[in-house]
């Protein structure tokens, strides 16, 4: 059974305040755009009053939205490169909700797993994640379908559970069960306590009440590919705008562009989205010049493209694309609409 603890909410500065002679302490933050992920200042925890999941996922701690990759110049002798020292950063998140620190397991397939990326994995690796419980779920969310829940302690290194007056504190891994052992305003926890996170987890289980059926659905997409008809329908009315992957957690699609002043220069890499015409534009072809085929990319890349390549769906249920996009498009419709494999025969 895991180890568990126990914290006064009013005690939370605190404990932020001794973790943070260790670690950059990231929370929830609320700006005047849209809510992301900042450097905790070191008093506020007023987060947790309006916290329910961020507009702007985790992924850009460490895969920031612009990030210089390294800077050259040229002379007689041609071009030099000066890379930055990348050394392993300590970060700490709190708050992290459990689909958002799986989107990170699943980033960390193409980013760790198929290609090692120094710039991911230095700022991946040493950080420590503080899982969040969700205690109000929306209705665009759909974590249960995808195999995990507001209770999912698979990717985090400690799990608060919001139990009233107090947060019940589950170490899941070493790394945790170390940091909270360290601290000096955690208590030993009661049965009382325990049967209250009890109730709060079920409760939250029951808040998430939209559902797919994930079953058969790569095999579906493979049929209708080429479903021109299905797709310009689901289409049609997607005006390319890019929110649906710029705010999903396991997108990641990004531009490389350089400037260059005087013959030095420096290298960036920034976010993209298949939802751009200009993304896939080569020299003689663009293969996804109509928006169908974009949107497609988008679920197949969740839905097909990554169970083909590492056994696993890419989509967290998270539900941002649902709930974020200007027209209303929703994966879940999308997903459970699928033509079946005899329907696209017979259409042929
Ligand atoms: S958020 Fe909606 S409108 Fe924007 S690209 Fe995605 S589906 Fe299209
Ligand atoms: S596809 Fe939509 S629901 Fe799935 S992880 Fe991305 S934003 Fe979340």
């Amino acid at each position: 059974m895991k180890k568990t603890h126990k914290i006064k909410k009013q005690d939370l500065t605190k404990l932020l305040s001794e973790w943070s002679s260790k670690f950059t302490i990231l929370t929830p933050s609320q700006p005047e755009g849209a809510t992301g992920w900042a450097k905790w200042d070191g008093t506020d925890t007023t987060f947790l009053d309006w916290y329910r999941n961020t507009t702007v996922p985790p992924k850009n701690i460490f895969l920031p939205l612009m990030e210089k990759l390294f800077s050259f110049h040229k002379d007689r002798e041609g071009y030099h490169v000066e890379a930055p020292p990348l050394g392993i950063s300590k970060q700490l998140v709190f708050g992290i909700r459990p689909c958002d620190a799986r989107s990170l397991a699943l980033l960390d397939m193409t980013f760790r797993d198929a290609y090692e990326d120094p710039y991911y994995l230095t700022k991946r690796e040493g950080v420590v994640l503080v899982g969040l419980m969700c205690t109000r779920p929306y209705d665009s969310c759909f974590c249960t379908s995808l195999g995990s829940s507001p209770d999912d302690s698979s990717h985090v290194d400690l799990l608060f559970t919001d139990i009233g007056d107090e947060f019940l504190i589950e170490a899941i891994t070493d790394k945790g069960e170390e940091l909270i052992a360290k601290t000096s305003v955690v208590q030993a926890t009661t049965e009382a306590d325990e049967a209250r996170a009890k109730e709060a987890k079920d409760l939250a289980h029951r808040k998430v009440t939209r559902e797919i059926d994930t079953s058969g659905t790569t095999e579906k997409l493979l049929a209708s590919f080429e479903d021109k008809g299905y797709w310009e329908k689901i289409a049609a009315k997607c005006i390319s705008c890019g929110i649906c992957t710029f705010l999903c957690p396991t997108c990641y699609c990004f531009d490389i562009s350089d400037e260059m002043v005087n013959k030095r220069g420096d290298r960036f890499r920034s976010w993209d989205s298949c939802a751009f015409c200009l993304y896939t534009k080569m020299p003689m072809e663009n293969p996804r010049e109509e928006k169908w085929r974009r949107l497609r990319q988008k679920v197949c890349h969740k839905y097909e493209f990554y169970p083909m390549s590492f056994d696993v769906i890419a989509c967290t249920g998270c539900g941002r694309c649902v709930r974020l996009c200007p027209v209303n498009w929703d994966i879940t419709q999308t997903l459970a609409n699928l033509p079946a494999q005899e329907q696209i025969k017979q259409e042929k």
